[in-house]
């Protein structure tokens, strides 16, 4: 089995490597690590959980170290979709370059840049940053580019899918033209083989994921639906799919909680997170969610951010955001690594142009899903109302169904035949539209 050390990293690296936990290297560091040593292009085919930000980050913390000091200006550029993503890479970096005097920082819309801008000032060697705020600070100065080394384009395909390219070409002008360019992505459309193309020169192709996978990982539909209907449509599908784990996203706090009360007295498991919570209430949540005591979590935007779980099989969109972008974050929730995972958003009359702005985002259309037999069951027959105290804690009410199949008046089928049901007259939402997906 190889080592750390016998690709190449020096031991202040593989310590901190030891220390995180890192025995062996990954398929895809085992094979990046040795060629970004010696400084060639990249081309990588790797989703989340192969690995890959260590795979870039460590031999080019090493290059840097070798080198010695440098200007304030940044020799390594990052460039990523998503504020969370950027602060992950620059804690991972953080976390690999401890015992290495390398200084890394991290900028991306959504908060006050003054901080950023004397981040900058100070000196840095890595920078990770999201396209938008790069642009901005640098247009205002704040950032010079004229040092450049290394341009990393990590979850190329998503920045494409969010509308990102123009802002890439932009940055890419301002790069100098002899330079390390490492590109990676979880799937490649034509846009990201062009992109490719331009950027690369004689890179070594790494494949540790099947191309395009997550596409078909994650279905994503859209039912319309009455506003006034929601909540049923949305215990219904819950009820009828014996869905598990499904994470709903509200616009407001207040509508999480009255959400999350509402299905409880559906006889659901649920609780509510959000900024109004305190910590412990949020991470008791998370704790139940995560463990399958809590099946519903109904969120805000902002508290899912910290989210994280393998294999979440549900997300929906009780509301669809207002920044069709929060849409991409929504729903990069499921399916991730090999996990499949499906996306329903219940749009209402006046959130058609909200979808129309969110399919434009994404360059295609959302099938409309249709309803399983035994959703279109669930609906017809809710459930009597359970008495839910004012601050109930999200537990399973005594003597309340688990959420399987709905009470219904006798005539509904046994479990086991409304799985095989399950895509028959009703189309079915799942199993449908795969290889309509994408991340
Ligand atoms: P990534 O694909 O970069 O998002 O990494 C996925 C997870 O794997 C992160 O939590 C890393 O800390 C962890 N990780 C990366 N490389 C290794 C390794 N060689 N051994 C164990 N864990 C690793």
């Amino acid at each position: 089995m190889t080592t750390f050390a016998e690709l190449g990293l020096i031991p202040e690296l593989c310590g901190a490597l030891e220390r995180a936990g890192y025995t062996t290297p990954t398929p895809i560091q085992q094979r990046a690590i040795p060629a970004l040593l010696d400084g060639g292009d990249v081309l990588a085919a790797a989703q989340t959980g192969t690995g890959k930000t260590a795979a870039f980050a460590l031999p080019l913390l090493q290059r840097l170290h070798a080198q010695g000091r440098g200007s304030r200006a940044p020799r390594v550029l990052i460039l990523c979709p998503t504020r969370e993503l950027a602060a992950q890479i620059d804690a991972s970096i953080q976390k690999y370059g401890t015992a290495l005097k390398i200084r890394s920082t991290v900028i991306f819309g959504g908060v006050g840049q003054n901080p950023q801008v004397e981040a900058l000032r100070r000196g840095v060697d890595m920078l990770v940053a999201t396209p938008g705020r790069l642009l901005d600070l640098h247009g205002q100065g704040a950032l010079d580019l004229s040092q450049l080394q290394t341009l990393v384009l990590d979850e190329a395909d998503r920045m494409l899918d969010m509308g990102f390219i123009h802002d890439i070409r932009r940055v890419l002008k301002l790069l100098p033209a002899q330079r390390q360019n490492l590109l990676f992505s979880a799937t490649f459309s034509k846009d990201i083989e062009r992109l490719a193309r331009g950027l690369l020169r004689d890179p070594l192709s790494i494949d540790v994921a099947p191309r395009n996978a997550p596409a078909e990982a994650v279905t994503q539909h859209a039912l319309d639906c009455d506003k006034g209907d929601k909540r049923r449509m949305l215990s219904a599908l819950i009820r009828g799919e014996s869905w598990r784990q499904t994470l709903v996203f509200t616009r407001t706090k207040h509508g999480a909680n009255r959400l999350a009360k509402q299905l409880m007295s559906d006889g659901l498991t649920a609780a509510a997170i959000h900024g109004n919570k305190s910590q412990t209430a949020r991470t008791k949540a998370l704790a139940g969610f995560k463990d399958g005591n809590i099946d519903v979590l109904v969120a805000t935007d902002i508290a899912a951010r910290g989210i994280d779980i393998k294999e979440l099989p549900q997300v929906v969109n009780y509301e669809l955001p207002n920044v069709p972008a929060d849409y991409v974050h929504r729903i990069g929730r499921t399916g991730r690594a090999q996990a499949s995972g499906q996306a329903v958003s219940l749009v209402d009359a006046e959130e058609s142009k909200l979808l129309r702005d969110i399919e434009r985002l994404l360059g295609r259309k959302l099938p409309r899903m249709s309803l399983s037999e035994a959703a279109r069951e669930a609906y017809a027959n809710p459930p009597t109302p359970i008495e839910v105290a004012p601050e109930a804690a999200p537990q399973r009410p005594a003597g309340a169904r688990k959420p399987r199949p709905p009470r219904g008046d006798g005539q509904a089928p046994a479990p086991g035949r409304r799985r095989r049901n399950r895509g028959g007259r009703g189309g079915g939402g799942r199993g449908r539209g795969q290889g309509e997906g994408r991340r």
